[in-house]
């Protein structure tokens, strides 16, 4: 991608979460964008950072750390895990990323904990709701949350805020609304909510963190 293409693409989306943080009452700067590059290479990220683009997001810990360090060294860019997490790699994963959003079971909070204290280094962690509670899918029941939360803050986790991916083709709003919900009621500040098709909603609804991809990257093969 041209680096005036991805100059172009990047204004659009901050236009766009602009907006819609407007309509809601609050500041553009109140949400952070993360451009989630999962399965574009170097070449495809590169033009993004250029253009200015400073926080990543990528979904599978071994993808990211093929690409990523180079990429890092030169630009101090940040980098945020968005996709299942196994308890295996929970140590590879809090050296290499800067946030972790699919904390959703306390078998990981607990190797989370133990890889925080090894590799000295507090990734900010984010609970994962499964809102639509739908099988195939990472996250915590939402009658979990509270048990969880509860782990997590005893295991001295650095918790932020509440993420969820809602089911597809149906309308994502009371989804969103569901998890911004949770997170007054639990005194979380944080919410990562909305990708590409639903990230103005997200939005007007209370998200801090948008996941895009495709909006600013294009479809991936
Ligand atoms: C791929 C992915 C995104 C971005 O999706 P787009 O529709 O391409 O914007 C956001 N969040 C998660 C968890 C993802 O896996």
């Amino acid at each position: 991608m041209p680096i005036d293409e991805a100059s172009t693409r990047l204004a659009e989306v901050r236009e766009k979460i602009a907006r819609a943080a407007q309509l809601a009452g609050r500041v553009p700067e109140s949400v952070e964008l993360i451009a989630i590059s999962k399965m574009h290479d170097a070449a495809a990220i590169q033009p993004l950072i250029e253009a200015g683009q400073r926080v990543f997001g990528e979904n599978r810990v071994q993808e990211a750390a093929a690409k990523w360090p180079e990429l890092r060294e030169t630009t101090g860019v940040s980098l945020h895990l968005v996709g299942q997490l196994q308890s295996n790699k929970a140590e590879e994963a809090v050296a290499l990323f800067d946030a972790i959003h699919s904390v959703d079971r306390p078998s990981l909070v607990q190797a989370l904990a133990r890889a925080t204290d090894k590799v000295g280094k507090r990734p900010l962690c984010f609970l994962q709701v499964n809102v639509g509670d739908e099988p195939q899918k990472g996250g915590c029941a939402v009658a979990d949350l509270s048990a969880l939360l509860g782990e997590a803050r005893a295991a001295e986790l650095p918790v932020g805020g509440l993420m969820c991916v809602p089911p597809l083709e149906v309308e994502a709003a009371p989804y969103f609304a569901l998890l911004a919900k949770l997170a007054r009621d639990h005194g979380i500040a944080d919410l990562s909510m909305g990708m590409s098709g639903d990230y103005e909603t997200a939005v007007t609804i209370g998200a801090t963190h948008v996941r895009v991809g495709t909006a600013l990257f294009g479809e991936r093969e």
